[in-house]
């Protein structure tokens, strides 16, 4: 008998993750031309060519006790200091070894910063439209996630809202940015604004409360925009990264915290970062693409590809009378629901073979998320099948 929290978790199980199985099983049943899986955040760029030529020379070069052995549970000395000498380059930081934690990519770098901080009961305050697995995260310590309402006119975080219910049981706040969903870029203004609002708040309640960034699209990004560096707008900022997103590796499951000297209990939090990815039983990174993103931390993904699809789906997603946010980051269009009930609109585009993330997903309903990390055929071949779905929505 399995225990009852993991009762309800396999039942309300992700529905990202139930539309992707549904995917395989549609295009075996009709053929993966005829279905428009939009549903997963899968990239559909190759991994720079440099990050195999760097797995085939480390694997033919390094010494095998040191590419397989254990090592320190944040992870190998010299690939820490690697990733904050190149954030110090980027960022005119002054990191080192000491304020990275490599971890198993950006899932795992959260759930450990919620294993070190939460005691039963901690909330922890975040902005909709959000990732989803944020929930489990935070109850996977018997933390309470909080939501913060959307502010659906322009998707940046609605700060009258969020600072109504900050309290003394507020222990962290977690911020993603490009988003994931909404594609929006949290603006400088936005980030000064929350930053002031949690230095008031920590004054008047004497508690620290720690800003988590979730970035893995941090390199995302379109027109040019920039994204802001967060613990330059507060104090107590931890940062999550990840190379699934940025350099197309989500398999491999590599990712780093940044952990700021400045941050309150430094010392203590660092320390607690590393016993928490030893004992859930992450131990430490993969050894292999440790060394693997070191060597190829000035790389990047092929953002033109991303862009493309981003201007086709867009555009011919407006033309058709769908209501859209234009994203200025990360690879998905959050897009109004033509019918009150975003599940129908999902069910409805089902039968065009088109699949596609209700917005309840993301505390955002009324929405439908698109992830366009497709091929750029998928949405020109979709966009014919969108147009019956508009057609049957009275658009
Ligand atoms: N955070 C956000 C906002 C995401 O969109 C994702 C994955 O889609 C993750 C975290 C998890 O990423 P990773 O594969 O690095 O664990």
């Amino acid at each position: 008998m399995i225990s009852e929290k993991m009762v309800g978790l396999v039942k309300g199980s992700s529905v990202i993750r139930a539309m992707f199985e549904e995917g395989k099983k549609m295009a075996k049943e009709f053929g993966a031309e005829n279905v428009y899986d939009f549903s997963l955040g899968n990239p559909n760029v190759a991994a720079p060519r440099a990050v195999n030529d760097a797995i085939v020379n480390i694997t033919t070069t390094d010494d095998p006790l040191h590419l397989h052995g254990y090592m320190s549970n944040t992870g190998y000395e010299e690939v820490r200091e690697a990733v904050a000498e190149h954030l110090n380059k980027e960022y005119n930081t002054s990191y080192t070894e000491n304020n990275i934690v490599m971890t198993v990519g950006a899932a795992g770098g959260i759930v450990v910063i919620m294993r070190a901080l939460l005691n039963p009961g901690d909330e922890v305050i975040t902005f909709a439209p959000f990732f989803g697995e944020y929930r489990n995260y935070v109850a996977n310590f018997d933390g309470v996630l909080v939501s913060v309402p959307a502010d659906t006119s322009t998707f940046q975080p609605n700060l009258e809202e969020f600072k109504k219910l900050i309290n003394k049981k507020t222990k962290a706040v977690i911020v993603n940015s490009p988003n994931n969903p909404s594609g929006v870029v949290y603006s400088a203004d936005t980030l000064s604004r929350l930053g002031e609002i949690l230095e008031e708040k920590q004054k008047e309640l004497g508690t620290s409360i720690y800003l988590i960034t979730d970035e893995p699209y941090r390199e995302l990004v379109y027109d040019g925009a920039k994204v802001p560096w967060v613990p330059d707008y507060y104090r107590n900022t931890i940062v999550g990264y990840s190379f699934s997103k940025s350099l197309s590796l989500p398999g491999e499951r590599i990712g780093y915290l940044v952990v700021p000297t400045e941050i309150d209990d430094y010392k203590d939090v660092f320390a607690a970062l590393g016993v928490a990815t030893r004992i859930l039983g992450f131990v430490n990174a993969p050894s292999l693409m440790q060394l693997a993103v070191a060597r190829c931390l000035e790389e990047k993904t092929d953002i033109s590809f991303y862009d493309k699809n981003r201007n086709a789906l867009y555009e011919g997603l407006c033309r058709l009378g769908f209501e859209c946010q234009r994203p200025e980051g990360a690879f998905y269009l959050f897009v109004k629901s033509p019918i009150e009930d975003e599940k129908v609109f999902v069910d409805m585009a089902k039968k065009y073979h088109i699949l596609i993330v209700p917005g309840s997903t993301f505390a955002c309903p009324g929405y439908v998320r698109i992830a366009y990390c497709v091929s750029y055929e998928t949405i020109v071949n979709a966009l014919p099948h969108f147009a019956e779905l508009a057609k049957e929505c009275g658009l």
